[in-house]
């Protein structure tokens, strides 16, 4: 069964990401493998499904939930399903 296991608000680049599996279009093959990288860390992929919860989460001031970007902007709701 799966179970939604928490829900967290992600900058654009992460929903665009997570929804559609584009990167960000503004930076260099090395940028994209770290950030890349720091998702993964931060969400092992096979522990958990990240699904775009097609809501706008308004605009925080926050670090965004996925990839720890401190850039203030506008977030987007992202479900974290788990196997149980
Ligand atoms: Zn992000």
């Amino acid at each position: 069964m799966i179970k939604v296991e928490n829900k967290i608000s992600v900058c654009v680049d992460c929903i665009n990401f997570i929804a559609n599996g584009e990167l960000p279009a503004d930076t260099t093959e090395s940028q994209d493998k770290a950030w890349v990288d720091k998702i993964n860390a931060n969400w092992p992929p096979g522990e958990q499904q990240l699904v775009d919860a097609d809501e706008h989460a308004g605009f925080e001031t926050t670090p965004c939930d996925c990839c720890d970007s401190p850039l203030h902007g506008d977030r987007f709701s992202v479900l974290i399903l788990k196997k149980v």
